[in-house]
């Protein structure tokens, strides 16, 4: 279409582009050595924007060198224009819920720090983590999921501003970015809390699901910028961290990110990294807790493992061995354990005194899955040369959730050859008793939050009372774990109970600590020899 006048044809340009048109032109005027292109936004007559693409030279100057005819191009470039705004949402945005994405949210994330540091306010990040969605999905079906996803969007959309970020980081997690919340850090954390507080309530409320109404709760952690350095990445980091925390603390709820998370954190990760040195560098070592009989003899010992951190001193298993099983070290962890345990019962197959103890190893659940488990032990066996009858492998409960089949098959293995069963931690587990009577186990293990309860509370004694019968009924043996007092061991034994472990009895020590122990399994001939003594060395 013609143009009569450059002033006709530039009031339809966008406003928008005008400036833009300008400049490019002007600097064509002045420098005509290449053709001139602009993008910009026409109004079209039937009453809507057209994006043009404009190519154009001077082909014509006067004397001095003024523009006197111009020749060019226009071309419709809608279509193109159409396709990149579709492939920048489809970039940018979450094809489910429409919300913007992860990268968009990073983007976002990132101008809001920098603002806040020039302007000098504060800004939150929420991660929002529904709880249980997983197994929602699994049993109503993915369509229901994703309806779900798209409502809990619209809530969260709902309960923000214009001015805040609501994006869906992929699953069932969203972040929520809120930019300007106050200059003083107080002021921020108040106002943050209450978006906390709105988003709880809009999420809490039932979903109308075809004909279903459902519930689902959220899990939210907060985190804080401004007045500080923050890079986007720690900051999605620390507010996933303390929604794990609103996890912990039981879901439902919500729970700031505190500096004191991450140095759990670093400290797990350091942890790792020495944890795989260990067993090279010879920092591991066990130390034994005496079980006593009915008399408070040693019968036995469980060995439990010990880390001596070069920094930080002697670690227990609460702080490295969930470490260990993670990274799968806990498979040569626990060899080393066995093939110690077997040295010690091979050094005391020597003695009169000790010849006849027991010692008791956990095997943790991911060394008992390996498939060579059985022949690894027993090559053990073999190569140290331990009786394997004054071998026990402590198993838990939580072993017995999967593959039933394989457990018996291995410890049956094993069996045969004599070694012994006992299951750990009992009555904390998931242990469905048909199982129990399955398993070639000779042992329950009371878990010690029992015994230490037994006194106190009616339910923890009847579960102590019925674990002890339910034992003697299947001929199985029964130890107390964690007796402190003299009335529990009192109450233990009016029970039924026949072993006990506790540090009434003994903490877990060196081999040399246990010493004195063996030497109270010879109490009456140590008494015969003392009194020996002192016939030919009257004391003056
Ligand atoms: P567990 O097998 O139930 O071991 C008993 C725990 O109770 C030990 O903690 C022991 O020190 C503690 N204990 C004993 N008597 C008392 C008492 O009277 N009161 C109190 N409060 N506690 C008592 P420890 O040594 O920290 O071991 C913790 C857990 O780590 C063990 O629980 C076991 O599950 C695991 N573990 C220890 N050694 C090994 C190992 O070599 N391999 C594997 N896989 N796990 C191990
Ligand atoms: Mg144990
Ligand atoms: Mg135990």
């Amino acid at each position: 279409r013609q143009h009569n006048t450059p002033g006709e044809w530039r009031s339809l340009v966008n406003p928008e582009h005008r400036d833009e048109l300008d400049r490019v032109l002007r600097q064509h005027l002045h420098d005509s050595s290449h053709s001139f292109e602009a993008e910009y936004q026409m109004w079209h007559r039937d009453g809507h924007w057209v994006w043009i693409q404009c190519r154009g030279r001077v082909v014509q100057r006067d004397v001095h060198g003024r523009a006197l005819r111009m020749v060019g191009t226009r071309m419709d470039i809608s279509a193109r224009k159409q396709a990149e705004a579709d492939i920048a949402h489809l970039a940018f945005y979450d094809g489910l819920t429409n919300l913007p994405n992860r990268r968009l949210l990073l983007e976002r994330l990132a101008h809001a720090v920098a603002r806040s540091e020039r302007g000098g306010y504060h800004g939150a990040v929420i991660f929002v983590d529904l709880d249980n969605f997983k197994s929602l999905n699994d049993t109503m079906g993915h369509d229901m999921g994703d309806q779900l996803l798209g409502l809990v969007a619209r809530r969260l959309t709902q309960v923000t501003r214009e001015v805040d970020t609501v994006a869906r980081l992929g699953g069932d997690e969203f972040v929520i970015l809120l930019d300007d919340l106050g200059a003083s850090p107080e002021e921020a954390g108040n106002n943050a809390e209450f978006v906390c507080r709105k988003v709880l309530a809009a999420l809490n409320a039932g979903y109308a699901l075809g004909a279903y109404e459902l519930r689902s709760t959220p899990s939210i952690g907060v985190v804080m910028f401004g007045g500080g350095e923050h890079t986007v990445n720690d900051l999605l980091r620390q507010a996933d961290m303390a929604m794990y925390e609103a996890k912990a603390a039981g879901r439902n709820t919500f729970r700031f990110f505190d500096p004191r998370m991450q140095e759990a954190l670093d400290e797990i990760a350091m942890l790792e990294t020495d944890l795989r040195h260990a067993l090279a560098r010879k920092e591991l070592l066990l130390h034994y807790q005496p079980i006593v009989d009915n008399d408070g003899r040693l019968s036995g010992v469980e060995a439990l493992m010990r880390w001596r951190h070069p920094q930080r001193g002697l670690v227990f298993p609460g702080t490295f061995i969930t470490q260990a099983e993670k990274s799968g070290i806990i498979v040569e962890f626990g060899e080393w354990a066995l093939e110690t345990a077997c040295e010690q019962l091979v050094q005391w197959s020597a003695r009169r005194d000790t010849a006849h103890l027991t010692i008791a190893v956990n095997v943790s659940a991911r060394q008992f899955r390996q498939p060579e488990f059985t022949q690894r032990i027993l090559q053990i066996i073999e190569r140290t040369g331990a009786n394997p009858r004054r071998l026990k492998l402590e198993l838990t409960e939580s072993m017995l959730l999967t593959d039933v089949e394989d457990l018996i098959h291995k410890m049956s293995m094993l069996k045969t050859h004599g070694v012994g069963f006992s299951l750990d931690d009992f009555g904390t587990g998931y242990s469905s008793l048909s199982y129990l009577k399955k398993l070639p186990i000779d042992q329950l293990k009371i878990d010690r939050s029992f015994v230490q309860d037994m006194l106190l509370t009616p339910h923890a004694s009847s579960i102590v009372r019925t674990i002890v019968n339910l034992a003697q009924s299947m001929g199985l043996q029964v130890v107390a774990e964690g007796v402190e007092t003299a009335e529990q061991w009192a109450a233990l034994k009016k029970i039924g109970c026949g072993n006990f472990q506790g540090y009434l009895f003994a903490r877990p020590g060196t081999i040399g600590d246990l010493r004195h122990w063996f030497a109270a399994v010879d109490d009456t001939a140590s008494s015969v020899r003392s009194s020996h003594l002192s016939l030919v060395n009257p004391v003056p």
